[in-house]
């Protein structure tokens, strides 16, 4: 823990495993930010955000610096006006991304009902630029608001200033995102509830929701090629290294059925994964999770790795 936090926010020490739908993760000294007035020193030092963890491979020992989160204080979700068959929506960056897709369905909003089924807080997914086949959240953001490293005080940034690009935002490592505006066309809200279904089931029709995980651990390498087929045709669904396995639901997922699995369980599935990619198929498998205080090998590339 910082020796002493600022006015405005709290801290705790936590097992990470117990934050990350991964359920995995060592120690940690989590500050939760309730007041923009803490923010400006909590970022001067090195630190960590966390969201709801949903995307996020922590190693066992835990991490050095503290990990900030966004409080209730940036969770609110309001329509600010509607005009013209149109809506402008402020999203705090701590909302739950499954709140607000059931929300902007019940007000007959479209666009998020797209997103249903992707686990996250409003600051992860805009971070991540979370999406699905069709949509990103990027689609209907119209500002954002972001605390950009080495400045004093968060700003608001026009959607047309975010380079976004596949499960990125654009902005530098490090960025801050405490809210966001969308922009979002009215539509019937039966229509959008049924679609929001629609897709929730197809998620858990293809995908091992029921099992601790950090959802696809790959980026697609091609449009074409999704990670997942190609993993499949490795033949290496159901391999497991102590408590981790490859789903055999879908490749893409590594999967803690037992929650016992150490985060040097699946980095030892990583590199088997990798190294069977490059070695059978030339492909470089880039992780879609991100690794907090791993081994280094899942930054190298897959020629350099030992046989896992
Ligand atoms: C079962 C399952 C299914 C999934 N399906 C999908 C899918 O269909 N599409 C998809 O895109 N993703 C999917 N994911 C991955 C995950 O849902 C997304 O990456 C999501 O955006 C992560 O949000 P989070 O709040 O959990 O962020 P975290 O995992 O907590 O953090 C992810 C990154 O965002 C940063 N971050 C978090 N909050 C902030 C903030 N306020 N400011 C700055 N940085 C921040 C973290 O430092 C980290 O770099 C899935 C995950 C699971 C477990």
């Amino acid at each position: 823990m910082p020796a002493a936090l600022p006015p405005g926010c709290t801290g705790e020490q936590v097992l990470l495993a117990e934050h990350t739908t991964f359920r995995i993760g060592g120690p940690a000294s989590l500050v939760t930010v309730e007041e923009r007035g803490a923010l400006a020193e909590l970022v001067a030092g090195p630190h960590r955000w966390l969201g709801r963890g949903a995307n996020l491979l922590v190693g066992d020992q835990g991490v050095a610096e503290p990990v900030l989160r966004l409080g209730a204080a940036f969770a609110g979700c309001s329509v600010l006006r509607r005009l013209g068959g149109r809506a402008t929506l402020a999203v705090g960056g701590a909302h739950d991304l499954a709140k607000l897709v059931a929300f902007c369905a019940a007000e007959g909003l479209a666009g998020p009902e797209g997103l249903a089924g992707v686990p996250a807080t409003v600051g992860g997914a805009l971070r991540m630029n979370a999406g699905t086949a069709t949509c990103w959240l990027l689609d209907w953001v119209a500002r954002v608001e972001v605390l950009l490293p080495g400045e004093p005080e968060p700003r608001w940034l026009e959607r047309a200033a975010l380079p976004a690009a596949y499960r990125s935002s654009g902005l530098p490592r490090g960025t801050a995102f405490l809210g966001c505006e969308l922009e979002l066309a009215e539509d019937d809200p039966v229509r959008l509830k049924a679609t929001a279904t629609r897709l929730k089931q197809a998620k858990a029709a293809s995908q091992p929701l029921a099992l601790p995980s950090a959802g696809c651990v790959f980026r697609n390498p091609a449009r074409d090629l999704p990670a997942g087929r190609l993993i499949d045709q490795l033949g290496l669904k159901g391999a497991r290294v102590g408590g981790a396995e490859i789903s055999p639901v879908h490749a893409n997922f590594i999967v803690n059925p037992e929650r016992r699995a150490s985060a040097a369980d699946v980095a030892a599935l990583v590199a088997l994964i990798r190294r069977r990619a490059w070695d059978e198929r030339g492909v470089v498998l880039e992780m879609e999770v991100e690794a907090w205080a791993c081994p280094d090998h899942l930054q190298r590339h897959p020629r350099e790795l030992a046989a896992a």
